[in-house]
């Protein structure tokens, strides 16, 4: 089949089951071909339908010509020692994207990208230093959930290797809400992948009217990346903050939790040695906090090459945790994992070799200026 002829067909991953029902209806099958075709790819793992064998062979042959099942390919997995895996994904125009596997004792997480790329340009964030190249599919985003549920097979004791994901991977899933509230739908689903609301996480660095349009579409917990209890400091972490300050930020995690049962919000605090990891943050923090349903959660600083900040000291890290919670607020600090595969927060970088090449064009241009 020609590129062309590919592209005209329609990728199921892209649609979930609301989106296959009209799909199916639209080339005058019954709607309830959804399901079986849901359970086909979601729950046994099948991406070829001619081996979907109770959809009748018209059909099967009729979902050749029309629709197609396509999958980011796997371009390296590496395991580390402590038993995280990180896959790099190739998508179409040779991009790539980072998607990391977290096993602990009780539960499986998988940290899933939003974006190639990332548009918001934290300041502390390696993700940020390869700019924004474009938005993932509901397939590609999807994808990455049945690509590591596959290669993860049932390892853990006969068990579902994946228990939970969360949206913490590269990009901001808030400002591709479009492709990413199908893919949402599709891990809550029953018929893709059942995961409970609370074992499905958003994380966002703040985008305030996304975080009321999330609450009003799909239930899943809600994660903010904080890392600063005052504007001032805020602002120079994450950029964000200039268009959403604090003040309104809470408003909206109010509004998340409102009226909700056992909801509450995790805050994301990345600690950053002699900047944000004063005492008197934390008490700022307990301040900010006590009105909202929560809990925080600390993450030592992950460097990586070219970083302009560095991780708070263990004490200094204790030390703010002891405030926070005397100040009765929940806190637990984040175990940095697979940091010799480049896996943890932060350090996600999907290379593109071609803005790869761009960027070392523009450096030697530069040099060349410097040096006339
Ligand atoms: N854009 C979303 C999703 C990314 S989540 C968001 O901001 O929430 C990635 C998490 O890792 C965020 O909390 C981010 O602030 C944090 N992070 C980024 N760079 C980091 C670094 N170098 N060390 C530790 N955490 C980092």
């Amino acid at each position: 089949m020609t590129e062309n002829a590919k592209q005209a067909l329609v990728n199921l991953l892209d649609l979930d089951e609301s989106g296959l029902r009209e799909f199916f209806e639209g080339i005058d099958e019954k709607p309830f071909r959804a399901t079986q075709v849901m359970k086909w790819i979601y729950h046994h793992g099948v991406t070829d339908f001619s081996a979907m064998t109770d959809l009748g062979k018209d059909l099967r042959q009729r979902l050749g010509s029309l629709a197609c099942i396509t999958l980011p390919t796997i371009l390296k997995q590496q395991r580390s020692n402590d038993g995280t895996v990180k896959w790099m994904l190739g998508l179409p125009g040779g991009n790539a994207v980072e998607t990391v596997y977290i096993p602990e004792a009780n539960r499986g997480t998988l940290c899933v990208s939003s974006q190639v790329g990332c548009a918001l340009n934290c300041s502390f964030c390696s993700t940020a230093t390869q700019g924004f190249s474009r938005n993932l599919m509901t397939s590609e985003i999807i994808g990455q959930v049945f690509l590591a549920a596959q290669a993860l097979g049932h390892e853990r004791n006969g068990k579902r290797a994946i228990t939970n994901v969360v949206m913490m991977g590269m990009g901001e899933p808030l400002l591709n809400f479009d492709a990413l509230a199908p893919a949402l739908n599709l891990m809550r689903d029953d018929l893709g992948y059942g995961f409970a609301s609370r074992r499905v996480t958003v994380s966002t660095a703040g985008l305030v009217p996304m975080i009321d349009r999330l609450r009003e579409s799909v239930d899943v917990a809600l994660a903010v990346s904080l890392h600063a209890p005052i504007d001032d400091l805020r602002v120079q972490l994450v950029p964000l903050n200039k268009k959403y300050p604090i003040k309104e930020l809470m408003a909206a995690c109010q509004r998340y939790v409102a009226g909700r049962n056992k909801c509450q919000v995790t805050f994301e605090y990345t600690m950053m040695g002699g900047i944000n990891d004063f005492p008197e943050h934390a008490r700022q923090l307990v301040k900010l906090l006590r009105r909202v349903p929560s809990k925080l959660n600390i993450i030592p600083f992950n460097p990586y090459p070219g970083a302009r900040y560095s991780c708070s000291s263990p004490e200094r890290i204790e030390a703010f945790k002891q405030i926070v919670m005397r100040g009765g607020l929940i806190a637990t600090v984040r175990k940095t994992r697979g940091e010799d595969i480049d896996a943890a927060c932060g350090q996600l970088v999907g290379k593109v070799r071609d803005r790869t090449r761009r960027q070392a064009a523009h450096n030697a241009q530069l040099a060349g200026q410097a040096s006339a």
